[in-house]
């Protein structure tokens, strides 16, 4: 049962498609936080004990349940204002992918492993992961399952109660979520929801063991430099500026596509979404009247309309993002970059929604050029070659994703220049979904990683535990002398000896020897 706080006022969650009020949600604050984070706290130990097999039960169950709920996608979509196919084709496909990999990962992750030590030959290492205890997730509102629920996937699989603060924009999603948890017979505490404005992630912060951030990169600088007072570990996924380049030598068609498609999907509310376009002058002509063609075919509307048909575009999620588009705009257009297509607010439809909007002619003192945009606006530079459209990709603070469209080895090898945590060659987005792979920004997109095998074991402290190999003991009474009460002359001749004949020129220097070594 969630109460409000007597003195701050209920959340008001208004459909960004109609303007239609959706529901109240309780600003939980600091005293939410504390119950939320108390109970899980008193869950975890139990939770982190059980078997990772019945840990993956869990996950199965409410993914299972989640798909068998028209509720989920039907709410995600009223509060986004995203169209149908992106809700279940992105966000539910992508928990569905997150939660059968990473019970895989988590086995590898969570493996308890014996290391032999060279030095201590009479002894070995036992490392044992243990969960940090109570992990705070907290997330944005572009992505309500993809960047919030999704995210406890990996800290409750390594054993940790996870509490996950929604953005208050749309928070009805993981609302809807954690009921679902209960409901399939999880245990409740061990994933609670607390919703609240901002002051209630900062209080989040300040009593978990591991926080999880996705967000803006001014938000996130707070939350790790709280989480580095208190010294519990935090992963920062912030925002993206990313390039997308065309070489000369890149199928044109597909790249139109690509670049139409990454651009404006989820009206380009996405952190890895095409931000900025830069093309070879010898495509330029024909890769822009490929691009125009396909913008222009884009259909906007209600994002759920009854005939199931389209729209390829949706609501605007949060308001503030309009204004961000039109100063973009304006200051492109007074900068001489050329409108082709859009420009507007749509006054005809009732909620927030800015027309699909496509600048030719760009430059890169424009802030559509510089700074993240986040909406459905996207700006084409032309530049004169490929080493010229690596200076501009990587000329930027941010380094979340970047696209390059080319030939084979010319394009891959143009990857690896790019100051970019992720690249994708000749396709556009779709590595966001790849989650076998570690996923964290470059620069100021953050600190850390989701996915991988690395994405479920950073949510785990290692314990190693070093012991005494029976067998080998008189030999360990022996070297034990070095590193004994009393010192002694003698035996600080003889490990001084001893060091120079192992590491100057003995068996250690022999083992770091590197293929190639001693070749003139
Ligand atoms: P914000 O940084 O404004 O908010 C993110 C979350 O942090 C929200 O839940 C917010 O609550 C909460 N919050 C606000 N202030 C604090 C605080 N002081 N301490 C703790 N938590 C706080 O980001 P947006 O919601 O505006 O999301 C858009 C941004 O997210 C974009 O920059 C985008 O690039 C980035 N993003 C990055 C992704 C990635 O994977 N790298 C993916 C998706 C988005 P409330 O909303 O209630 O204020």
């Amino acid at each position: 049962m969630i109460e409000a706080s007597a003195a701050v006022p209920p959340i008001r969650v208004v459909a960004p498609a109609t303007g239609e009020l959706l529901a109240e949600v309780p600003d939980e604050g600091e005293a939410g936080v504390a119950r939320a984070v108390d109970a899980a706290r008193s869950a975890a130990p139990g939770w982190g004990a059980l078997p990772l097999r019945d840990r993956a039960e869990a996950l199965k169950r409410w993914r299972d349940a989640i798909l068998d709920d028209a509720g989920v996608v039907r709410t995600l979509v009223a509060e986004s204002g995203k169209p149908r196919q992106e809700a279940e084709g992105i966000e539910v496909l992508y928990l569905c992918e997150l939660i059968r990999f990473t019970i895989r990962a988590a086995r590898k992750a969570l493996r308890e492993e014996t290391r032999h030590p060279f030095l201590f030959l009479t002894k070995k290492t036992r490392l044992v992961r243990h969960p940090l205890g109570v992990v705070g997730v907290i997330g944005p509102w572009n992505f309500p399952i993809l960047n919030n629920a999704a995210d406890a996937v990996a800290p409750l699989l390594a054993g940790n109660a996870v509490v996950l603060k929604p953005s208050e924009v749309t928070p009805l999603t993981s609302i809807r979520l954690a009921e679902i948890w209960a409901r399939v017979g999880n245990p409740a505490d061990v994933f609670r929801v607390v919703t609240g404005r901002g002051a209630t992630g900062a209080a989040l912060v300040e009593r978990v063991d591991g926080v999880m951030f996705t967000g803006s990169v001014a938000t996130g600088r707070k939350v790790a430099a709280r989480a580095g007072e208190r010294l519990v570990p935090c992963v920062t996924e912030l925002g993206g500026k990313s390039p997308f380049v065309v070489l000369a030598s890149a199928n044109l068609e597909r790249a139109a596509e690509a670049a139409a498609w990454s651009s404006f999907v989820h009206s380009g509310q996405a952190c890895i979404r095409t931000e900025r376009i830069y093309v070879e002058e010898a495509v330029a002509g024909r890769f822009e009247e490929l691009l125009v063609e396909r913008v222009r075919a884009l259909r906007q509307g209600p994002p759920d309309p009854p005939s199931g048909e389209g729209p390829d575009l949706g609501a605007v999620t949060f308001p503030r993002q309009l204004e961000i588009v039109e100063r973009h705009l304006a200051d492109a257009l007074v900068k001489g970059a050329r409108l082709v297509i859009g420009g507007k607010r749509r006054k005809d439809l009732a909620g927030y929604f800015f027309e699909p909007t496509l600048l030719l002619g760009a430059t890169p003192e424009m802030a559509v050029m510089r700074e993240e945009t986040f909406g459905p606006l996207v700006a084409v530079m032309r530049v004169k070659s490929a080493e010229e459209a690596l200076r501009q990709a990587n000329a930027s603070h941010l380094g979340l994703n970047a696209t390059v469209f080319g030939g084979g080895a010319e394009a891959r090898a143009f990857a690896r220049r790019i100051e970019s945590g992720l690249v994708i060659v000749n396709d556009a987005l779709v590595n966001y979904i790849v989650v076998e792979a570690p996923l964290g920004g470059w620069k100021e997109s953050g600190v850390g990683v989701r996915h991988g095998i690395e994405g479920v074991r950073q949510w785990t402290r290692t314990q190693a535990i070093t012991v005494r190999r029976p067998l080998l003991a008189p030999v360990e009474r022996l070297v034990a002398k070095f590193l004994a009460f009393p010192y002694d002359a003698r035996v600080l001749a003889v490990l001084r000896r001893a060091t120079r004949l192992l590491y100057r020129r003995g068996l250690a220097a022999k083992l770091e020897r590197m293929p190639g070594d001693g070749r003139p």
